[in-house]
């Protein structure tokens, strides 16, 4: 028990004095499903949850090949050389199940992964992609409480994910090409609509004219959408990972836009949402567990279904019956 107690109060100073290494085993305790992991992983949240709430959260999206680790390479440099701290998570939903990764094969970000003030975490690879975005957000939980002043949550852009980003950061920048349409490109309008900048990488050498015509395309189409609850007008900028360009436009928009939500109180309100969202996932999860991990209702599912396949009751007077069934136990006990 004492032994418990030390291990989590290690692993938070280490946390709070910034170290990477205890911050890394952090996650994985928070990552595990041990049951005695989580009972400490819990414990140890609990003691970080004060000292959150300084950082400022971006997602990042983009198709596979747009240059996302690349941009974030250069961008992560950027603030580092301003002195900014960032944590980059990302979330990856091509290894969910193990099917594979898209994010993790390759050497990614090799400046930023050298770096003192940074910090890069590859997305857990077990469990549905549910789990993994609510693992994601204990993680940029501790990040948080670490000191980093940015964190950046990268997701491939392949409509899966991204609406659990956007659920979880306060900027949520989007990358494209200089040369295709959004169509080509396999980018969704709901996602263009999730976006508060988009912005056009590659544009450098031959691509820099067409970069130009995107912008202005992007620019027209962003206006067509409804003004955003936030009163934040998305905005689109100019920019290039390998040579570095455009990092102070990109950050510039996202002061902006900080500037904007800190003062009409926006930010404070989406953080809030969040949460309470994330309340509510998880109330959803926990029940789901509990109830499916019981022997009796198992048993009883099993029953249940032959009576839905012999055509004695339909799948939903089976349902309630199992719901009625299980409430019923409470009411006894
Ligand atoms: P990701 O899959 O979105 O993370 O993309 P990567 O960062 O791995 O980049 C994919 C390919 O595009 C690589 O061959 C990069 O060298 C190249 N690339 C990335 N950023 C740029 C850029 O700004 N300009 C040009 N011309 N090529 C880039």
């Amino acid at each position: 028990m004492s032994r418990k107690r030390l291990d989590t109060q290690a692993l938070f100073e280490g946390i709070r004095s910034g170290d990477k290494l205890l911050l890394s085993r952090a996650i994985t305790l928070v990552e595990s499903s041990l049951p005695i992991d989580q009972v400490k992983a819990q414990e140890l949240l609990a003691k970080c949850l004060p000292h959150t709430g300084r950082a400022f959260k971006i997602g990042i999206t983009g198709v596979p090949g747009v240059g996302k680790s690349t941009f974030i390479d250069s961008f992560g440099t950027y603030l580092s050389s301003l002195g900014k701290k960032i944590a980059i998570l990302t979330i990856d939903p091509s290894s969910v199940n193990s099917r594979g990764s898209i994010l993790g094969d390759k050497t990614r970000m090799n400046r930023l992964s050298h770096d003192p003030m940074a910090f890069i975490r590859p997305s857990p690879t077990a469990g549905t992609l549910g789990g993994v975005a609510s693992k994601t957000r204990e993680a940029m939980l501790l990040c948080d409480a670490a000191g980093f002043d940015l964190i950046i949550v990268e997701t491939v852009g392949v409509g899966q994910s991204e609406t659990l980003v956007r659920d979880m950061v306060d900027f949520f920048l989007l990358l494209m090409l200089p040369n295709a349409g959004d169509e080509l490109q396999g980018i969704k309008k709901g996602i263009m609509e999730m976006a508060d900048a988009i912005g056009i990488n590659k544009s450098d050498g031959r691509y820099l004219e067409k970069a130009r015509q995107a912008k202005v395309s992007y620019s027209q189409a962003l206006r067509l959408f409804p003004i955003k609850k936030s009163q934040w007008r998305p905005k689109t900028f100019l920019c290039s990972g390998l040579e570095g360009k455009g990092m102070d436009n990109c950050l510039h928009i996202i002061e902006e836009y900080h500037q904007l939500v800190s003062q009409n109180g926006f930010l404070e309100k989406l953080r809030g949402t969040q949460k309470l969202d994330w309340f509510q996932q998880d109330i959803k999860k926990q029940l789901l567990d509990k109830f499916f991990s019981e022997e009796a209702i198992n048993t009883q599912i099993h029953e249940l279904e032959k009576a839905i396949l012999e055509n004695r009751l339909s799948p939903k007077q089976a349902a309630s019956t199992l719901i009625n069934n299980w409430i019923s136990r409470f009411h006894l006990e």
